[in-house]
């Protein structure tokens, strides 16, 4: 069986090195390949293999188009009808499955940026880590976290307490910290939530040299076994992963 599918390529599109909106005839969509390679073919009407990507592809009649894909191919296909083909040129890549980890405060979390925190923790007063705004954009995050684990990484946190604080300080603060988590990134299940004592070596929930670890902390980025960034750019530097 052949899909048809009417096309328009557009000027971003560097694979086809075509000029904008130049219209292009049909496109057949093989359904064949896209079960037995994950991905989806198309060729052009003298049967050119032509490479497809989603960033490069608008579809003149989209929406019915990929309405037909996803009634017909869910099982490959999730609602945008590309991220099959973004997942299987991940895995021809073979990428190594690795963890995520994300310090908090400073890193995510702007907890310095709270007016008076370090007075706040003398007096074992929670309230800063409660009301520290985020320091990148929560939407766009979760969004590219679940990507990541529905692609099989691990998404977690490493994060500390604060600087001799009492035991029961330190419960507070865990749960205050797990409370911001919720309210921030609600759709992000976490693989794991670790909150230790001030000082704690990081590697505690590195597992290899692939694991990343975005902190704030000079001195945590130098001790990761593994690949450290600092706290700019985390969306751009998640989104080429
Ligand atoms: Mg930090």
């Amino acid at each position: 069986m052949t899909v048809k599918l009417l096309a328009t390529a557009t000027a971003t599109d560097k694979h086809l090195n075509i000029t904008k909106d130049k219209e292009y005839s049909v496109f057949k969509i093989t359904y064949e390949k896209l079960f037995s390679e994950g991905r989806i073919t198309i060729i052009n009407d003298n049967n050119e293999l032509v490479r497809v990507s989603s960033y490069y592809f608008t579809f003149k009649e989209g929406w019915k188009a990929l309405w037909f894909f996803s009634k017909f191919f869910k099982k490959v296909l999730d609602k945008s009808g590309f991220y099959c083909y973004n997942k299987a040129k991940k895995r021809r890549k073979e990428v190594k499955k690795m963890r995520i980890c994300f310090d908090m405060d400073g890193t995510i979390a702007n907890f310095y940026g709270v007016e008076g925190w370090l007075d706040s923790l003398m007096k074992e007063d929670s309230k800063p880590y409660a009301i520290a705004k985020p320091l990148v954009n929560m939407n766009s995050l979760a969004r590219i976290l679940n990507r990541l684990q529905r692609e099989g990484h691990e998404i977690g946190i490493i994060s500390w307490l604060s600087k001799n604080g009492t035991e029961g300080f330190n419960k507070e603060v865990t749960e205050v910290k797990k409370a911001w988590l919720k309210k921030h990134l609600r759709s992000v299940k976490f693989n794991f939530v670790t909150i230790v004592k001030y000082g704690t070596d990081k590697n505690i929930v590195n597992t290899n040299k692939e694991d990343i670890l975005f902190d704030d902390e000079k001195g945590n980025r130098e001790n990761w076994n593994g690949i450290a960034h600092n706290v700019e750019n985390i969306i751009e530097t998640l989104k080429r992963l």
